[in-house]
């Protein structure tokens, strides 16, 4: 398969944010997002077979959360076969994904948390909102948003999908979105949705790795 990086850290995103988590970070991207912040992870930095990543990830032993991420995961094809390993292996398996790519083929278990990408991203025509139909109650929706027209955007695809039947995260495209501002517009809303900030870039910055 082809990797950008493997790296243990604090997970810093969704409603496992704050445990100690193994990061599979793969290479390669169907989009590009006007706010990335992962362009390092377009290009392969090395191969490992999928019996290779689960050796390498062996070392950090008793760690059993595990999310692959990107780039964007799903446009290799053995990436399904990876999760489902992982999944055997007892793992408790994340999967970070930008919604464009068809998640029927994705095994039950694992918990997807997938953006939807808003009107900000510049790739909010790239949504697959079939993808709606194979989410589970587990599974988790995020928003990153940019300005207020992006918060508008994601209400209204909230209460059109009903969307708060799973995890809703509303994550501000620091510096384009003030967090404090963020925060005003959904104790106004009072709905249940979760703000998140990205804890890794709070504790060690902007880098990789971490
Ligand atoms: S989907 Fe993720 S990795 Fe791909 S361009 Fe958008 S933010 Fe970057």
């Amino acid at each position: 398969m082809e990797l950008s990086e493997i790296f243990y850290s604090i997970q810093g995103e969704s409603s496992f944010s704050g445990l100690p988590c193994i990061f599979i970070r793969l290479s390669g991207c169907n989009l590009r997002c006007s706010y990335c912040d992962t362009k390092y992870a377009y290009k392969t930095d090395f191969k490992l077979t999928i019996d290779e990543i689960l050796q390498r990830i062996k070392e950090y032993n008793s760690v059993s959360l595990v999310e692959i991420t990107g780039g964007e995961p799903l446009i290799q094809n053995d990436t399904y076969l990876l999760l489902d390993k992982l999944l055997k292996n007892k793992y408790k398996v994340l999967l970070e994904t930008n919604g464009s790519i068809l998640l029927d083929k994705v095994p039950k278990d694992v918990i997807k948390i997938v953006d939807i990408k808003t009107p900000g991203s510049e790739m909010s025509d790239k949504m697959n909102w079939e993808n709606i139909n194979y989410l589970n109650l587990k599974d988790e929706v995020k928003f990153i948003l940019t300005d207020r027209i992006d918060f508008d955007w994601a209400v209204e695809k909230i209460m059109e999908n009903n969307l708060l039947k799973f995890k809703v995260l509303f994550s501000p495209a620091i510096p384009k979105l003030n967090p404090k501002i963020l925060a005003e517009w959904i104790l106004k809303l009072k709905l249940p949705i979760r703000m998140q900030l990205q804890l890794h870039k709070i504790i060690w910055g902007d880098r990789r790795g971490v």
